[in-house]
């Protein structure tokens, strides 16, 4: 691991570390600990610590070519390259923590969005972690970035949505592009539609979206059906794969396998933007898919083979101890290595809180039952032939 902790300062350059070879890095600060949504509210800030401190335990900072880079808040301006002026105002008005009526209008101080003191430092911490990992990546410093607390991916314009404070995914996209990385492709494999970023491209031909979700039919935010797929030029450039509920690691992980790869290869694009939400799992509680880590490493591993640059973002994930282990296996995952447990056998193998040894990183395999299976594969079947019919043809894909 490179023991250093590099700290960025805004929009200013990254001489310091440009002179080295920077293959991978980790955004992480403790900063994301001092933000709370509230006790109760399931979006939790400090998951970011606990996966950094698992990744650390299990070894998986300790190549050469791996960093730790500690972001820093960006300036409001940033925020303006997509929100409006309004809206940041509104969330810059909010940040003492009081509410006020007046900032429902910007989706403000509901229980999905509660206003809370540094929302809006919060907001920019979030946008300068993704910002400055999209910069490490068109720099050439960096292939691999994961930043555990980005992937925000319900913002909107003008309004906050769904946990979602600031769309740093939009932003970052548009960044990438401008700074030359050629085309974007954004994968979201969260629970949940990626609505804010499919409403920011959606006429767009540069950007290819592609969201695997459970169905609005049965789940927030009550969009993201296959039919939605972009609109003028923008046509077949907004894939969307609604799943049912009880979707498992067996179907999820054949819908990817038969909708991702080849659209990757007929897109080329420069840069792959993947929201890695975690809360697709069988334990998440506002979700109600079925799906294990198994399944989900076997995604995040088809995203990191897909193009030689990835910027992962993290997105939900509510069961917080096995988005951990997750995010935790998706690091090691992303830097094909295996995670290795300094104290195992040491005392008894036991690491408070997350199992026993390196093999309860991973969870249980788990299948739904036939009868349940037979009406996912059938859900499933459908929405990828019309993907297949549809879609596909505009990306001369046979
Ligand atoms: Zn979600």
């Amino acid at each position: 691991m490179n023991l250093l902790l590099y700290v960025f300062f805004g929009d200013t350059d990254f001489n310091s570390i440009r002179s080295r070879r920077v293959n991978s890095v980790f955004m992480y600060t403790s900063k994301f600990d001092k933000y709370s949504l509230g006790d109760e509210h399931p979006f939790k800030p400090y998951k970011a610590t606990m996966v950094y401190e698992l990744c650390y335990q299990y070894g998986l900072f300790d190549e050469p070519w791996i960093s730790i880079v500690e972001p820093e808040p960006v300036g409001q301006e940033a925020m303006l390259e997509y929100h409006s002026r309004e809206y940041v105002d509104a969330l810059k008005d909010a940040n003492g923590g009081s509410f006020d009526f007046t900032l429902l209008e910007y989706g403000l101080g509901t229980s999905d969005n509660p206003v809370f003191k540094g929302v809006f430092e919060f907001s920019l911490l979030v946008l300068g972690a993704t910002l400055q990992g999209a910069h490490l990546i068109s720099s050439n410093q960096a292939d691999v970035v994961f930043s555990p607390v980005g992937g925000l991916h319900h913002a909107g314009k003008g309004f906050a949505e769904g946990f979602c404070y600031v769309n740093d995914i939009v932003i970052a996209i548009e960044r990438l592009l401008k700074d030359g990385v050629g085309k974007v492709l954004y994968v979201d494999i969260d629970a949940h539609h990626g609505n804010g970023v499919q409403d920011a491209f959606y006429d767009r031909d540069d950007v290819l979206v592609i969201s695997f979700h459970q169905s609005g039919e049965t789940l927030y935010p009550w969009s993201g059906f296959e039919n939605e797929m972009g609109e003028g030029k923008g046509i077949g450039y907004t894939v969307n794969l609604p799943l049912s509920e009880y979707t498992d690691d067996e179907a999820y992980v054949r819908a990817f396998r038969e909708i991702y790869p080849p659209l990757v290869k007929a897109f080329n694009p420069g840069c792959v933007v993947a929201q890695i939400g975690l809360d697709t799992l069988k334990k998440d509680p506002l979700t109600n898919m079925r799906l294990t880590n198994n399944g989900y490493c076997e995604v995040i591993s088809e995203i990191r083979r897909s193009c030689p640059k990835v910027l992962a973002l993290g997105g939900g994930g509510y069961s917080v101890p096995d988005v951990v282990r997750g995010w935790t296996l998706a690091w090691a995952t992303l830097n094909d290595l295996k995670p290795h447990d300094p104290y195992q056998g040491l005392i008894g193998g036991a690491l408070v809180g997350y199992g026993n040894s390196v093999d309860e990183l991973r969870d249980t395999p788990y299948r739904i039952a036939p009868a349940l299976k037979k009406d996912v594969d059938r859900y499933l079947d459908s929405k990828i032939s019309f993907i297949r019919e549809k879609i596909f043809p505009v990306h001369h894909i046979a």
